[in-house]
This record gives C-alpha cells, structure tokens and sequence, in this order.
C-alpha cells in the first residue's frame, strides 16, 4: 500500500553552468509529493498523514521564500548575504534531481516504522516537469 502527500514552496535559484535561461536568478513555484510504500498497521495506515507532515514539512519550510545556493556559487552568496536575505548553501547544483535526492536522504535520516519499505520524491518544478528518486529497504 501507498500513501502520498503535496508540499509546495516558492524558491529562488539559479544554475550557474547552464546555457540557457536557467543561469540567470529566478525563482519557482515547488510541489513536491512524498510517498510511502509499506504494509498497512493493525489500525489500518502505513504511516499517519500527522508523521508525514511532521517529518517534511520543517524541511520544506527551511527553503520556502529563501535562495537555494550551490557552495561554489560564491557571488551570489555575497550577494544575499549583503541583502541579509534569507538562502540557504548546499552541496549540489539546485536542479529538481538533486534536490529530489536531498530530500529523500533528509527523509531517510529519521527513524521511521518497520512496516515502510519504500520512500519516493517527486520534485516539481513547474506543472509539467519533475524528478523522482525512491529508496528502497
Ligand atoms: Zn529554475
């Protein structure tokens, strides 16, 4: 069985190698979909909607209205920071890959029911484009 629930948050970002428009500051309205797949409980859920929420929800709120900023992208570091605006430096280029992958290891990193075998992100980017990974144990 599997359950899933939306996120959404507006980010800045910019992908410094890109050749097209993308190497250029702007910013986009995020959905993400977070699924479980595991045995149903003796109460009948895979995992309460309440954990779900509990466990993604302060991830999300973290980068929402903020700059997601890739460590070698020094100027727009100093930039923000002189702006005092909110960003956040991370490891990776911002594409909705890796950010797909850095929500499902923050997601994996909590200690979550035996009855899980299976976690999913979808990150959205726009309404017609997203990445997914899924880790399974
Ligand atoms: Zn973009």
């Amino acid at each position: 069985m599997k359950i899933a629930k939306e996120f959404r948050w507006e980010m800045g970002h910019r992908l410094k190698f890109h050749k097209g428009k993308c190497i250029n500051l702007h910013g986009h309205s995020y959905k993400m979909m977070v699924e479980f797949t595991g045995d149903v409980d003796e109460n009948g859920m895979v995992l309460d909607y309440y954990d779900v929420k509990e466990i993604v929800a302060p991830l999300v709120e973290e980068l929402d209205h903020g700059f997601l900023v890739y460590e070698n992208d020094t100027e727009l570091q100093e930039m923000l920071k002189k702006l005092n605006s909110k960003h956040t430096v991370v490891k990776f280029e911002s594409t909705a890959e890796n950010l797909c992958k850095y929500f499902l290891e923050k997601i994996a990193e909590r200690e979550l029911p035996g009855n899980i075998n299976k976690i999913s992100v979808k990150v959205f980017e726009t309404e017609n484009t997203y990445a997914e990974e899924e880790l399974i144990f």
